[in-house]
Parts: structure tokens; sequence; C-alpha cells
């Protein structure tokens, strides 16, 4: 029920500037972003790349015009040439989700999007480094991964996102487990009706494991992208019961979560890819995390309080 109303609010103008009021919401935003802008982000992404690997993310969704999306591009553009400079782009790529470039505008905002990230491709083609695709809810499933497709004709390294919540999403696993394919699997982050995802934890992470099996027995890349403990060591048993090497599949958590884990892994010789958001746009992506445990939600509302 909390879960579902901050999703909501995630939606929402009204709440959105509700929530930037706040004094204290900058503190807990620092935990999950590296910085309003990429020059705050950089030294994270730095450190991290020391004994991990990176995906970053511009902040950013929902675009409502081609103005805006075009901005977009130009961000990404600016980040993976500073990535390159910096020395970076062996070990840092970009995540990057086709609202933010276009995908839900109106007239053409398929194509819109697919050109934009195309741009975006080609600048991460030029630092050498890759892009993956993230998922955002239901009705961009198909979308998305029709724009995956006609990216990967150009650009085969262009990562996917699937969410293990949606009942569809072993199919698509099947579909994308080959040879070339990068995929990393999440749970889910979006308010999903019962129609077309799971909505009970056990069922969530039951699917996860199914799709686990699919990703970990075909011939792609699987990126494994969860900070439960579980689903870690059931991806690790399955892996080397796959004869997959530590290069041969990777581990995927966000930026603050988790940090001791994620350590654990690099230190035992697996890759292991930090999630790093920027900007100023944190409105959507914060909302989504404190949704995920009521831990997070507490602290906020004792913020709430107090301020
Ligand atoms: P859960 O069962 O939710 O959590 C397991 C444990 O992890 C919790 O008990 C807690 O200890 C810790 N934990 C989980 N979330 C938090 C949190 N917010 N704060 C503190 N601790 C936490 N979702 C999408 O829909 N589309 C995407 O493109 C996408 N990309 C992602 C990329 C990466 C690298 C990761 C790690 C996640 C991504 N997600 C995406 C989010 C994902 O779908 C889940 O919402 C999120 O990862 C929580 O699920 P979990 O697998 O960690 O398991």
């Amino acid at each position: 029920m909390l879960r579902t109303s901050l999703l909501i609010a995630a939606r929402s103008a009204g709440c959105r500037k509700l929530v930037e009021r706040v004094p204290f919401t900058r503190n807990l935003v620092a935990r999950f972003v590296a910085g309003s802008t990429l020059e705050e982000a950089l030294p994270t992404v730095a450190r991290l790349t020391e004994d991990r690997l990176v995906t970053l993310d511009h902040l950013g969704e929902d675009v409502t015009d081609e103005a805006q999306a075009r901005t977009t591009v130009d961000a990404y553009a600016r980040l993976l040439g500073e990535l390159d400079r910096a020395g970076l782009a062996d070990r840092a790529e970009v995540s990057v989700k086709l609202s933010a470039v276009g995908q839900f505008l109106p007239a053409d905002g398929e194509k819109i999007a697919l050109d934009n990230a195309r741009l975006i491709c080609e600048a991460a083609a030029a630092a050498g480094t890759t892009v993956t695709l993230d998922m955002e809810d239901h009705t961009t499933t198909d979308s998305t991964l029709g724009i995956l497709r006609e990216l990967r004709v150009d650009f085969p390294w262009v990562g996917a996102v699937l969410q293990a919540y949606l009942r569809r999403t072993e199919a698509d696993c099947r579909d994308l487990a080959h040879e070339g394919s990068r995929v990393r699997l999440c749970k889910g982050a979006y308010d999903e009706p019962a129609s077309v995802a799971y909505r009970d934890k056990s069922e969530v992470d039951r699917s996860y494991v199914r799709c686990l099996k699919t990703l970990v027995a075909g011939s792609g890349y699987p990126m494994v992208a969860t900070h439960d403990p579980r689903m870690v060591a059931i991806a690790e048993r399955l892996a080397a019961g796959a004869g997959r090497s530590a290069h041969d599949h990777e581990y995927q958590m966000l930026h603050g979560i988790r940090e001791a884990e994620q350590v654990r892994i690099a230190a035992q010789g697996g890759r292991m890819r930090v999630y790093v958001p920027y900007g100023d746009e944190w409105y959507g992506y914060f909302m989504r995390r404190l949704a995920e445990r009521p831990a997070n939600i507490a602290f906020f509302a004792r913020s709430l309080v107090g301020s």
C-alpha cells in the first residue's frame, strides 16, 4: 500500500514540489545520487572504478518535448567524452532511459527515441564503451525491446534490462539468452497491475530465479542486478554449475546500497558493476528507492517531522 502510494507520488508534479521543499531531502538523496553535475559525480566514478565497474545514469525521464530530449543526448555525449578523457571508459558504461530521449512524445516518439539513442550509442562507440537501455513501466516494454533490436544491428553490444516481476519476462529471457546479448535482470521498480505483474514478493523472487536459470544456461552475458543476498547466492551457484567464469557474467547494485557486499564480490574476483545516477532530476529515481525499503521511508518520514 505504502509502496504503491510512493510509486504513484513518483509521477506526481504536486508531490514533487512538496518533497523538493523538505530541507532534509537533500541529505537522503545524496546517499543514492552521486551529485547534481557530472563534475560532482566523476570523483565517485573514479573511486568506484578502482575495484568495481560502473554504469552512469544522467538522471531524467518522461521528457515532454524534443528540445528536452536533445538536451539529454547532449548530456550523454558530454559524459561519454569525459569518461574517455579521464581514461575511465574501459570500466564505466552508461545507462539510458528511452523516456528521457523522447519515447513518450505524442508524435513519432519511438522514432525520436531511436534516433537519439543511436546518437548516444555513436558517442559510446567513439569513447570505447557500451550502453544499456534501462527498462521503465510495462507500457514501454515492447517499444523498448523493439528499439533495442534496431540499435543492435549497428551496435551489437547494447544491453537490455528485463524485470522479473513481469509475467512475460521468462519468455523475454528465452528470446534474449543468445550469443552476444547483454541482459540486466532486475526485480522491477514500478507499480504494475496484477494483470501483467506478480505482486507478491515471493512470486517475484521465484520468477527471478527462473529467469536467472534461463539467462545463465543461455549463451549471452547475464548481468545480475539485485541487492538480495539470496538471489546473489543462487546466481553464484548457477554460474558455477554452468561452468561460467567470473568474466562470463556480472553482478550489479545501485550506488549507496550494500556497499560492503559490492566490495566482497569484487574482492573475490567477480565483475561487480555499480549503477551511479547523477543530475538534478533525481525525484522519480529517489521515490522508487524509498518505495523499495521501509527503513528508507521511516528515515525520510523522521526528516519530514523534524523539518
Ligand atoms: P529486494 O528484495 O527489493 O531487496 C533485497 C534487499 O536489498 C533489501 O532487503 C535491502 O537490504 C536491500 N535493498 C533493496 N533496495 C534497497 C533500497 N532502495 N535501499 C536500501 N536497501 C535496499 N528497475 C527497473 O524497473 N528498471 C531498471 O532499468 C532497473 N535498473 C536497475 C539497475 C541496477 C544495477 C539495480 C541494482 C537495480 C535496478 N532496478 C531497475 C531496480 C530493481 O528493479 C529493484 O527495484 C531494486 O533493485 C530492489 O530489488 P532487489 O533485487 O534489490 O531486491
